[in-house]
């Protein structure tokens, strides 16, 4: 980090130092031409009509005051001015005039390493002579070595503060990054156990580490939910595995010829087979949901049926066993929903009530319009839920020490797949329970959007239910 930061400073300021020079050489010299032409100019326009010594004196002025040098030279090489004849040097300054002002130029302007010329051709006294004001280009080159050394030091400064600045990102920045880098990797391998809060100090950074922090602790709640489904589940498939087995060798060794103990037996491993089917079903209903399955298939179709339906499926406990399930239910109310999962989280729902409801074996199951959507509920008279287990049992695989005998039969998952397939579908839910007093399972359905409204049948066209059809298929609540 310290060597790029260094190149891209050093970079910078090499740049920065070419493209001065550049144009600082090429600046110095329009701005000197220029104060080489107006000088001369001056000269020309004063001198107009003088004699030889006037414009001498002229040109001496105008250069004292300029800054500048001036010659005034003949043709041959003769020096009008300065009278100081260096024969020699003049000749070959006018020489290169000559040169330079070719056939038909009026003015020119040339250099050499050090100087700079501008000449004009004018007459004195009837002679053509040539007018050539010269300044030194030396200041530039003494500028740009002293412009060399600032860019040295520059460069000199810039790499110091490179290593200051890449130094401060690596402690505050890179650092940091690498230790919650770390973290992330063991939280990859399994290792719930590290924490990526810290107090850093950059916000962005204690941002990610809250964010995996959070990521950390979900993770590692399914992972123990997944852990302890695994091992409950197994658990609870070897129970009447074993009975399966225990009976079935009882059959075969004890009651084979004895009819009556032999079908007690033969019930006995029938009861226990329909547990392992149901426990299988749930959890594979569980993983499914889980992967997103139920999101397919949404239909719309009439709640206010399925909910009939569904407590019909409960009818035969009002006979065998003295239930009582209350409905209030409001007549077609409409939803856009996966109508088989449906089904089943009212099923385990009136379920769980029925199992848990008190002594007066009492349900009482609501459908009605709140605002928009529509809300089902249902309350039982039994001993409520802990409030320290509200949140826990949508997730556990849970299932309650008493040996409770209850009419329905679960699996411990009932919950949780209700908890999948409304979080799927993005349905509100909960309950409500006091202790003593019994619980209130609730859900809210969203109403089927506007262009879906309508049920679909069989061949996927979407009608709305005759009125006559829809009370025969409607079964009271008993
Ligand atoms: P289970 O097959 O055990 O009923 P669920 O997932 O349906 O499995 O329920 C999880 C747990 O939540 C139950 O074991 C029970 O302790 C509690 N529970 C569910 N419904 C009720 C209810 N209506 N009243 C009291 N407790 C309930």
């Amino acid at each position: 980090m310290w060597f790029s930061f260094s190149l891209f400073a050093i970079v910078v300021v090499l740049i920065l130092a070419v493209v001065q020079n550049a144009l600082l050489d090429s600046r110095y010299r329009e701005h000197q031409v220029e104060r080489l032409k107006t000088a001369g100019e001056e000269v020309q326009k004063l001198s107009l009509g003088a004699d030889k010594e006037e414009t001498g004196k002229i040109l001496f002025d105008v250069c004292r005051r300029s800054g500048v040098r001036g010659y005034l030279l003949y043709e041959d090489g003769n020096s009008v001015f300065p009278e100081i004849t260096d024969r020699k040097s003049y000749f070959e300054l006018t020489k290169t005039l000559k040169k330079e002002f070719g056939e038909d130029k009026e003015s020119v302007t040339f250099s050499d390493e050090n100087e700079l010329f501008y000449a004009v051709e004018t007459e004195l006294e009837g002679r053509s002579c040539y007018l050539c004001m010269n300044s030194s280009l030396q200041p530039l080159g003494e500028f740009e070595n002293a412009l060399g050394l600032i860019s040295l030091v520059t460069v000199l400064v810039a790499i110091v503060l490179a290593f200051v600045a890449s130094a401060f990102v690596a402690v505050f920045v890179t650092k940091p990054v690498m230790a919650v880098t770390e973290r992330a990797k063991a939280l990859a391998r399994g290792d719930f156990s590290k924490d990526f809060k810290e107090n850093y100090f950059y916000r962005e950074i204690n941002e990610l580490s809250d964010a995996l922090d959070y990521a950390c602790t979900e993770i590692s709640k399914t992972d123990r939910m997944q852990k302890e489904l695994i091992a409950n589940v197994s658990h609870d498939f070897k129970t009447p595995l074993t009975m399966i087995k225990a009976y079935a060798s009882m059959i075969r060794e004890i009651s084979g010829d004895d009819k009556e103990k032999r079908d007690n037996h033969a019930k006995i491993i029938i009861d226990e087979t329909d547990r392992l089917a149901a426990l299988v079903g749930d959890v594979l209903d569980l993983s499914k949901i889980r992967a997103g399955v139920t999101e397919d298939g949404r239909t719309v179709f009439n709640l206010s049926e399925e909910v009939y339906r569904v407590v019909n499926r409960f009818d035969f406990l009002k006979e065998t066993a003295g239930y009582v399930i209350e409905t209030e239910i409001e007549d077609d109310l409409y939803i856009s929903a996966n109508r088989d999962r449906i089904g089943q989280v009212l099923y385990n729902l009136i379920g769980n009530a029925v199992n848990y409801t008190g002594e007066d074996k009492k349900v009482t199951v609501k459908l009605f319009k709140a605002g928009e959507n529509s809300r089902f509920e249902v309350k039982d008279t039994g001993k409520g839920i802990r409030k320290e287990d509200l949140e826990t049992i949508w997730d556990r695989y849970y299932r309650s020490g008493e040996a409770h005998q209850r009419p329905v039969q679960g699996t411990g998952l009932g919950l949780s797949i209700v908890k999948g397939i409304l979080e799927a579908h993005g349905y509100p839910f909960g309950v409500e329970s006091e202790e003593g007093k019994g619980s209130c399972f609730w859900a809210e359905f969203f109403p089927p959007p506007a262009e879906e409204s309508g049920e679909e049948n069989s061949d996927g066209q979407a009608t709305l239910p005759k009125e006559k059809e829809k009370k025969e298929r409607i079964g009271g609540g008993v």
